[in-house]
């Protein structure tokens, strides 16, 4: 069934790029998982231990209304994450560090929906990671083009990969991503691949240091860069002081990264929309392209 828009309003609508965020769920995780000074080695330890929770934490994706076509960031959560045994249970982080509340209405099929938008309609699906809150939502998008670094790709789907917060026995079994390479030069000190649209305007850049695999998605419009962050960082605020969080794969290049990324929200007007931050949607609203 599509409930799709009247094709007059589709159509004027499809002469601009719109942006929407799309909230799966909510997610509660140890403050000390947000932000991580220093590279100590008892990082889990630490959030294993940590007896506070964070506020209820929204879990985006972004559908991205282009001329060309409509595009995804991410796939968002499943509800299936509340589900008794969808974690294994060794694993102390599921059990002890990390809360979900994701109803099937939150998923983004149904979403969509509510926006006006088939799922099946979505030509590209934009992997920024494929970690938990990610990657939950793929089953609604079997006729997509779907992206995501090589180096990401094959850590989700290793052995460790399960281990590594990936929970790849659930992905689809048609899963076949399309692997993205990064050999367009640069956007400020990131490499950015081609674009992926006639005009330029939507291309990715490679983020590492919360995943090795990690990547952006960068949308020029208007002269504003809309930065689809992922979990580059969890918040504008620890992009902006260039904090690891507590479970980055590697906090040294996830400093590097969130250093580049504020070189160039410096420099230039940049709406930074990360999967996490509570104040996406404010800001998107407001245009605030502040560095905090
Ligand atoms: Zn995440």
């Amino acid at each position: 069934m599509s409930r799709s828009l009247p094709s007059s309003e589709r159509t004027k609508r499809s002469r601009m790029i719109q942006i929407h965020p799309i909230r799966t769920g909510s997610v509660q995780f140890r403050p000390s998982q947000i932000r991580t000074p220093g590279h100590s080695p008892l990082r889990w330890w630490r959030i294993l231990s940590d007896r506070e929770w964070t506020r209820e934490m929204p879990i985006y994706c972004y559908l991205i209304e282009h001329p060309e076509g409509l595009f995804m960031v991410d796939a968002g959560e499943t509800s299936q994450v509340c589900e008794p045994g969808f974690f294994p249970r060794w694993n102390p982080y599921y059990n002890r560090a990390i809360r979900y509340k994701v109803a099937p209405e939150d998923e983004v099929g149904p979403q969509l929906l509510r926006l006006g938008f088939d799922p099946t309609e979505i030509a590209t699906v934009i992997m920024t990671s494929m970690g938990l809150g990610h990657a939950g939502g793929l089953g609604y998008f079997p006729r997509a083009r779907i992206i995501v670094s090589a180096q990401e790709w094959s850590m989700a789907m290793s052995g460790l990969g399960r281990f590594a917060h990936y929970p790849n026995s659930h992905w689809p079994k048609w899963l076949a991503p399309r692997i993205v390479t990064f050999n367009a030069g640069q956007m400020g000190n990131l490499p950015r691949s081609q674009p992926l649209t006639g005009d330029g305007a939507i291309y990715l850049v490679r983020t590492p240091g919360h995943t090795p695999g990690h990547i952006s998605v960068v949308v020029e419009d208007a002269g504003l860069i809309y930065f689809f962050a992922g979990d580059a960082s969890y918040l504008r605020a620890t992009m902006a002081e260039a904090i690891a969080d507590g479970v980055s794969a590697n906090p040294n290049m996830q400093i590097k990264t969130l250093k580049a990324i504020r070189d160039l929200a410096q420099s230039r007007p940049l709406i930074y929309l990360p999967t996490h931050d509570p104040d996406v949607e404010r800001r998107l609203a407001q245009r605030d392209s502040a560095v905090d």
